[in-house]
């Protein structure tokens, strides 16, 4: 459907939990996070039934994130039912990997067609850092499970940091030379845990082109990322500039959180619970509906350099 700007939104992205078993020192702080209850997230049923209404409102393209979306059990099942929803096309999935090796075969099977790995460190002593809990070896074997089941392209996400990974983006760009795989190099964001850290590591991803002047511009659909690639390279290289060259004219996606609001823009306070409306499936269309066609025009890191939202990352699903 179109909202009130026009823009055409037709990617809803779900968090399945705000729980998380990895601790990014940008995303998530170490500890004192208040853990939501069982009941205050949705069961699997209920985000069937907000999916099947973003449906019919013409959502077509659906990605599970969180916190962790592996951790949940049975989101090969839910996969498995989205998939059969008619009208969406496309299911994706965000994570951080650690999972992902021994589950790819199942979720693949279920209708899981790609995947995003987000990986901000090829170095294991620094990946250990990043993520306070993480195991890179992990990732590396989810990776090469991906590359052999075809569920290609599979798109790593790396946050740029400036002194903590942008020494690196060379040996990232390397990756896509043999491999179909898509590095995508993102800003990060002053949102929860990265506001402590935007100003010092901040920066923007156009650097990467400044030191790697050899990359070529390619035609992408991608509605968020500008797309390059070496040359000769089987992969590819995208830039998210959320900050530096921010996308919201060209924003065509709406989040739900693990509690069941509805959030239209990311960056802004603006929250809409369909909790009340889930047995009354007139009425949930009616509210994502006019949720959507009101959907923020922009939000304003550029100039505020801090999002509106008082939700972290992880609370909203990235
Ligand atoms: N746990 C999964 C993962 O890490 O892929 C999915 C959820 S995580 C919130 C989704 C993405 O958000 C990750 O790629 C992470 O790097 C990114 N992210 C988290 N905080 C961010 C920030 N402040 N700025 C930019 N990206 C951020
Ligand atoms: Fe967890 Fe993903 Fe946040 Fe890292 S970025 S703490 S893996 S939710």
């Amino acid at each position: 459907m179109l909202d009130k700007k026009g823009r055409s939104i037709d990617y809803l992205r779900v968090s399945l939990t705000d729980r998380c078993n990895l601790r990014c020192v940008y995303c998530m702080p170490e500890k004192g996070i208040e853990k939501k209850s069982h009941e205050e997230i949705m069961r699997f049923d209920e985000v069937e039934s907000i999916i099947n209404a973003c449906a019919v409102l013409g959502i077509k393209k659906v990605r599970f994130t969180g916190g962790e979306p592996l951790i949940i059990k049975g989101i090969d099942k839910l996969i498995k039912h989205t998939a059969s929803i008619p009208g969406i096309k496309d299911i994706s999935l965000t994570t951080n990997g650690m999972l992902l090796d021994d589950m790819a075969k199942g979720l693949r099977n279920a209708g899981l067609k790609r995947v995003n790995i987000s990986i901000d460190t090829l170095r294991e002593d620094k990946f250990k850092k990043i993520t306070r809990l993480g195991d890179i070896k992990k990732v590396f074997k989810a990776i090469e499970k991906c590359l052999s089941l075809d569920m290609v392209p599979i798109k790593l996400n790396a946050v740029l940091m400036k002194g903590i990974n942008d020494d690196e983006i060379g040996e990232f760009l390397r990756l896509t030379m043999d491999n179909p795989i898509q590095v995508r190099f993102i800003e990060l964001m002053p949102i929860g845990e990265g506001l402590k850290y935007f100003e010092s590591c901040g920066m923007k991803v156009e650097e990467v082109l400044k030191i790697h002047p050899e990359l070529i511009p390619i035609k992408d659909d991608s509605k968020v990322a500008s797309v390059y690639k070496l040359p000769d390279a089987k992969g590819s290289v995208g830039l998210i500039s959320p900050i530096s060259c921010k996308f919201c004219s060209e924003c065509n996606r709406i989040r739900l959180t693990s509690t069941g609001t509805m959030k239209p823009c990311l960056h802004s306070q603006e929250e809409i619970n369909l909790k009340p409306y889930l047995n009354d499936e007139k009425k949930l269309i009616e509210v994502i509906h006019d949720a959507v066609y009101n959907k923020p025009e922009e939000h304003h890191l550029e100039t505020e350099c801090k999002s509106d939202t008082d939700r972290m990352m992880f609370q909203i699903g990235g």
